[in-house]
């Protein structure tokens, strides 16, 4: 989904620092991911964890395009702090986009102007964006929170959050997350595993889910780890203490429709059962 200039408040604009760039998949991985660390010394910026910024970047003259924008989900949980500078985190995705008429592989603007982006570079954001993807109030929700590729940022946040502003979470927390291979999960491989500090925490179980297919694009497996665990998850979806969070690229979203039909035996079952979680405001999508 293409982020439109028109769409969004972007007259407050902030400078942001780039204080850390760090590819956070391995060298021979497809994907290139950066985790890249951002200060901003205006005070009145702040954000929510869920919540998404707006990045302006240069655009092609030679396309007539002066600045594009795009959104990023903040991987980070808000400093306590009220006052001074605030650092933000966003995992960005090097993207690539095929060209219909030559068919070559154009990088893609704004994903290659940050991943390019050097320590002590200055980017534009904007926003923040987006509110209603948030994390409950009420430390007794279960959290069942589905996500692929840079989906998982946003749920970075959110445990961040938890367990370091709401150490007695009495909630289920769960995350099914996909990708390619094992070194690929992001947050979650040999290069940056800060899942693992969470791992001995008693509410949360991180569920990995790995793609038998050989490209990073393809629809991974994430719909076989839902099902296995269908028994479990399917007493959370029941459960109204239960909110349902999903992320990322649009397969992600259907990778859990395939998983929720097959487990409640038909896909209109399925239907009936995510329109009435939206409509008891139990159900929080972030998809593009
Ligand atoms: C609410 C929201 C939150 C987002 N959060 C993130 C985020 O945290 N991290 C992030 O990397 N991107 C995120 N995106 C996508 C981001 O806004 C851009 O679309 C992306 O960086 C591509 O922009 P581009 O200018 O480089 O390439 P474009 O020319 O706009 O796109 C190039 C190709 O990349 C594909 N693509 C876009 N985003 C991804 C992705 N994340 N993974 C795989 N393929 C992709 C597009 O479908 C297109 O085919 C988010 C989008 C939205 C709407």
């Amino acid at each position: 989904m293409h982020n439109r200039l028109s769409d969004y408040d972007v007259s407050t604009k902030y400078q942001a620092k780039v204080v850390e760039s760090e590819r956070i998949t391995p060298e021979d991985a497809e994907a290139e991911v950066r985790h890249l660390v951002l200060e901003v010394a205006d005070p009145s910026f702040d954000f929510v964890e869920g919540q998404n910024i707006g990045v302006l970047a240069p655009g092609r003259k030679d396309l007539g395009s002066e600045v594009q924008f795009r959104l990023y989900s903040i991987a980070n949980a808000r400093d306590d702090a009220p006052a001074g500078a605030k650092q933000l985190e966003i995992a960005v995705r090097r993207c690539f986009s095929m060209d219909e008429f030559s068919g070559e592989r154009e990088p893609g603007l704004v994903s290659n102007y940050l991943c390019d982006r050097k320590p002590g570079d200055e980017i534009t954001i904007t926003g923040p964006y987006g509110g209603a993807f948030a994390l409950p109030n009420d430390e007794h929700i279960n959290l069942l929170m589905i996500g692929m590729g840079t989906g998982i940022a946003p749920f970075r946040a959110f445990l961040k959050s938890i367990y370091k502003q709401h150490r007695q979470w009495q909630g289920k927390i769960r995350l099914f997350y996909g990708a390619k291979r094992g070194i690929d999960m992001l947050y979650m491989n040999d290069l940056k595993n800060d899942f693992a500090n969470y791992y001995d925490e008693e509410t949360f179980k991180a569920i990995e889910a790995l793609s038998p297919r050989p490209a990073f694009d393809e629809p991974v497996a994430l719909d076989k780890a839902i099902e296995e665990h269908g028994k479990e998850v399917w007493a959370m979806i029941q459960d109204p203490l239960t909110n349902v969070y999903v992320a990322g690229l649009e397969t992600a979203r259907e990778a859990l429709d395939a998983a929720m039909g097959n487990i409640v035996g038909s896909a209109e079952v399925w239907r009936r059962t995510k329109e009435d979680l939206k409509s008891k405001g139990r159900w929080f999508e972030l998809i593009y």
